[in-house]
């Protein structure tokens, strides 16, 4: 849970970075939020007839194999930094360039939404700011990766809230989209689902690179030629990760939450490979525990909320293999019948829409933020975990007995299997 508190830490400072960019106007990044209101304005009439986005977005992305984040055992230097910047420099674009892309191929009523559309001008600011940084020249000296690296900063800030926006946008104009598909709600389902599938996981991937980078600098340390040794870290890759640690980490807070719901909330324990430990990226796999904790505890609580007996204890199970680990989560919330569990992988379906009462969690995970707020109600913590849980090159898998409980199922490759391909990000 280390990495949870670095990624707070680098939040506050963000703003600290954000404050001094907008009061110096001497600052290189100076101009950029106070230019930030004019090109909101211009943004969407440039769209149309900005042909930067349009070459961009013709390039492929370059994709990177998870592994190479760990300088297989070399330790990072002043030049990996400038490597990693401009790598950034030139990949980020690309990247927001194809999001771009895929906001102007929804329907026009879609693109219209308030919300969404705020997303698309954030995307459309983000891609001019990166690609017209030094002029567009790749970065080559150390003050210049300095302020592309609070660059980075600010717009990962900037975004904190683009899960927020496009759940309250496309759950807004659920309606519209139905009526495009004269009333097919398969066809809508798979509309929504493509679009916030690619855009949500593409986010994932530029903030763990953009985490990574500024991890790596924070590591290196700002004027030294020296690495600062962490031998448990390497940017976001830890290299003797624990998950059990994680687990009980995340079960602790999630169950502390539900204490105001609930006086007792179920115990989790934990069994099989509970002393594993292998090098890998958590901020992904976090997110997604954190989800489907929320969900057990609230199926058993339902459940068992009028028994005096002790609530049924939450059972995960760590199974760790040279491809890849896998980490199970049962619960004895009383399953779910066959209605349900044919619509959970769906963005926006909940069973406990209306529950507004069902908020409390702090400020865990807010890298990766979605409705972290909130323990239920949006019906987005399962498709969007499924999809980060691909993205990462695995799988989310689910097995309800109605009547008795739920088991899901978490499987992800490792960074750096023995043999076979790992993720790239
Ligand atoms: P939310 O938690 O906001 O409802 P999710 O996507 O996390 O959204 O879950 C969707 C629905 O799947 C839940 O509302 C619930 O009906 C069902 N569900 C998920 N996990 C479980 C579980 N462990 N036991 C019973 N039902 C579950
Ligand atoms: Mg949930």
């Amino acid at each position: 849970m280390s990495l949870i508190k670095t990624v707070a830490q680098q939040a506050r400072r963000t703003n600290v970075v954000a404050s001094k960019a907008s009061s110096s106007s001497a600052h290189p990044l100076g101009g950029y939020n106070e230019n930030k209101a004019q090109l909101r304005r211009e943004t969407t009439a440039q769209y149309y007839r900005d042909h930067d986005i349009h070459n961009a977005a013709k390039k492929d992305s370059v994709r990177l194999k998870a592994a190479a984040l760990l300088f297989t055992g070399r330790i990072p230097s002043d030049i990996d930094l400038i490597r990693s910047a401009q790598y950034l420099q030139s990949e980020l674009p690309v990247r927001l360039a194809h999001r771009i892309k895929g906001f102007r191929s929804l329907p026009f009523i879609v693109v219209t939404n308030p919300h969404i559309l705020k997303v698309m001008e954030q995307y459309i600011r983000s891609f001019k700011v990166i690609s017209s940084f030094n002029d567009g020249r790749m970065v080559k000296k150390q003050d210049q990766v300095e302020d592309f690296t609070h660059l980075l900063e600010i717009l990962l800030d900037d975004h904190g809230s683009v899960i927020d926006d496009l759940t309250q946008g496309f759950s807004s104009c659920h309606d519209h989209v139905l009526d495009i598909f004269d009333g097919d709600e398969g066809k809508a389902h798979e509309l929504v689902q493509s679009f916030l599938d690619k855009t949500l996981t593409s986010r994932l991937g530029i903030r763990l690179l953009a985490q990574h980078h500024l991890l790596l600098k924070d590591q290196i340390g700002k004027n030294s030629r020296y690495f600062i040794p962490r031998h448990d870290r390497i940017g976001i890759v830890e290299s003797r990760w624990k998950p059990a640690k994680d687990i009980e980490a995340i079960a602790r807070k999630i169950r502390e939450s539900w204490m105001f719901h609930c006086d007792n909330p179920p115990r989790v324990k934990l069994n099989g490979h509970t002393e594993a430990e292998f090098p890998y990226i958590p901020i992904g796999v976090d997110y997604i525990l954190q989800e489907v904790f929320k969900n057990a505890f609230r199926a058993v609580i339902e459940a068992h909320s009028n028994s005096a007996r002790q609530m049924p204890p939450i059972d995960v199970t760590i199974a760790v293999n040279r491809e890849d680990f896998t980490i199970r989560i049962a619960d004895r919330g009383k399953g779910m019948k066959s209605d349900v569990i044919n619509k959970i992988w769906r963005y926006h379906f909940t069973t406990a829409r209306g529950r507004s009462n069902y908020g409390g969690v702090g400020d865990l995970l807010s890298m990766a933020n979605s409705n972290e707020k909130e323990l239920a109600g949006y019906g987005i913590g399962l498709p969007i975990s499924k999809a980060y849980a691909e993205y990462l090159g695995g799988n989310l898998e689910i097995k309800s007995m109605s009547g008795i409980g739920t088991d899901v199922y978490l499987t992800l490759k490792h960074i750096d299997p023995h043999k076979g391909h790992s993720f790239r990000i």
